[in-house]
């Protein structure tokens, strides 16, 4: 009788309690992936996820076979799916890492049910986070609502566990069950084909994701506090997707950037960030409706604006005429990711210049980053907001030709994103309406009398 491991954004091999669990039971192992196009219960993927997942399912499969086993594919359902495959195989074990959002748990919760009335032991880990969600507390045993102390409590507890080994061979269970082949499930645009800047930037996997952590901690790391806020300086990790998908684990991350030669400082300040992440999943998982509602309810009555479908298409392919916002947006669009900083101005743009809903924002990030993350996106968006948990407060409008004037001096990231500007000099660069003749938009809309806008209209919910 096997023991299933089944597989959802935890796609690697080193590091993966459920599937080092299956191995230690001494049953033979069957590692199973199901696509669920509609989300089951939770969100159905965006294009450019589905692309990074068709690579990082073949990268699993085959370091899967390398080690003596295979993935096996299904199509449909999580839960009836793997169902299916425990009835099918008469198996023992049903081994899985949690997942935090509403509908993935009772997905989860779902399957438990199912495993137990066959008989089935069920086994569930730790795998994606560092913390439980709700496990750190206040003084009054309250979730935190405020990122600092909630770090340093998550901190205190002590490190992180120590990550662990890939397993050098896997006892592959023989028997035969039906697999869908990758191809078949449609995860790769065809037309038109939109991915190859994909391509291009990416090695979805857990192969490329330790040649980015080597990567990052030879080059970029020591740079990492000074630099990270520099779009054209390329300094933070890139390790979003990766982290997303489960290709590596926070707790990988974690040990190898602590152990790293780098002053402490410098170290903190990656491991923060890392602490963000934890802050969004712990929100996610007290607020199942983190993508549609707002954290702070009084923004339930914020005049937003009606939206005109030409002014909204600007912003998605960079053509406001606002030089940074294009340059995010058409990185955004090419690389399926984008800079920190930059995510900060155009959707501080989004929400306060154009006054859009921030939903409209989140989710065309949905469906564009490669990182595309179920807690990140929804609690980021509602943090420029500012509906959202230790949000930047509305009236902090940023001015995105300051912001890239600061971010940005020379404009480098600006003329690399939007070549029309790249023979200008850098004041050029962040205010093109200044020069004479130049092929690029005007402004879509006034910064200063937008910017007042916002803040009368976020006055008109306080009232
Ligand atoms: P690094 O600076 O190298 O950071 C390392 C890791 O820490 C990241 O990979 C990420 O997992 C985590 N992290 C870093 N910054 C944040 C942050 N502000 N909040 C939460 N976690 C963080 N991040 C996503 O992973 N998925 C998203 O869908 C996403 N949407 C965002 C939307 C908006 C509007 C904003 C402002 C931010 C969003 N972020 C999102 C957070 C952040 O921009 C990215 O995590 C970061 O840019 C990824 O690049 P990196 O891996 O090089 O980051």
């Amino acid at each position: 009788a096997p023991a299933v491991v089944w597989f959802r954004d935890d796609l690697r091999v080193s590091d993966n309690p459920a599937l080092r669990a299956a191995v230690d039971s001494g049953r033979p192992v069957l590692p199973v992936y199901v696509l669920d196009d509609s989300g089951g219960g939770s969100r159905a993927l965006g294009g450019a996820s589905r692309w990074w997942l068709h690579h990082s399912l073949a990268a699993l499969d085959a370091s899967l076979r390398k080690r003596g086993s295979r993935l096996v594919l299904r199509h449909g359902d999580g839960a009836a799916e793997v169902e299916a495959v425990l009835r099918r195989t008469g198996a023992g074990l049903l081994a899985m890492n949690r997942r935090y959002s509403h509908g993935e748990q009772e997905e989860d919760h779902r399957v438990r049910r199912a495993a137990e009335g066959l008989g089935v032991e069920v086994s569930e880990h730790t795998g994606s986070l560092l913390h439980e969600p709700g496990e750190v507390l206040n003084g009054s045993g309250e979730r935190f609502a405020v990122f600092t102390p909630f770090f340093r409590a998550l901190t205190a507890a002590g490190q992180p566990r120590e990550p662990l080994p890939a397993p050098a061979s896997i006892d592959g269970w023989e028997g035969s069950v039906h697999t869908e082949d990758l191809d078949a499930l449609g995860l790769l645009p065809t037309h038109p084909d939109w991915a190859g800047g994909l391509g291009e930037e990416w090695t979805p996997g857990e192969k490329g994701a330790h040649r980015r952590v080597d990567d990052f901690v030879a080059h970029r790391l020591a740079r990492y506090a000074d630099e990270r806020d520099l779009p054209a300086a390329e300094a933070s990790s890139r390790l979003s997707p990766h982290l997303k998908f489960g290709e590596i684990s926070p707790y990988q991350l974690w040990h190898r950037v602590q152990n790293a030669d780098a002053p402490a400082d410098i170290r903190t300040k990656f491991l923060t960030e890392l602490g963000w992440r934890e802050f969004d999943y712990d929100l996610l998982e007290s607020h199942p409706h983190l993508d549609t509602v707002n954290v702070h309810r009084e923004f339930d009555a914020f005049p937003w604006a009606d939206v005109d479908d030409r002014v909204l298409h600007a912003w998605q392919r960079g053509r406001t005429g606002i030089p940074l916002v294009d340059a995010g947006m058409r990185q955004l669009w090419t690389t399926g990711w984008m800079h920190n900083r930059v995510r900060m101005v155009v959707a501080s743009f989004l929400v306060k210049n154009l006054r859009y809903d921030w939903r409209l924002g989140e989710q065309w990030f949905w469906d564009t980053l490669v990182d595309a993350d179920p807690a990140n996106n929804t609690a980021q968006w509602q943090w420029v907001a500012g509906s959202g948990a230790d949000a930047a407060p509305f009236f902090r409008v940023f001015n995105p030709v300051l912001q890239s004037q600061k971010f940005d001096p020379a404009g480098e990231y600006i003329a690399r994103w939007v070549p029309e500007l790249a023979d200008l000099d850098a004041k050029g660069r962040h205010e093109p309406w200044t020069v004479d003749g130049v092929d690029y938009p005007a402004p879509i809309v006034d910064l200063k009398r937008s910017r007042q806008e916002a803040l009368d209209a976020y006055q008109r919910m306080r009232d």
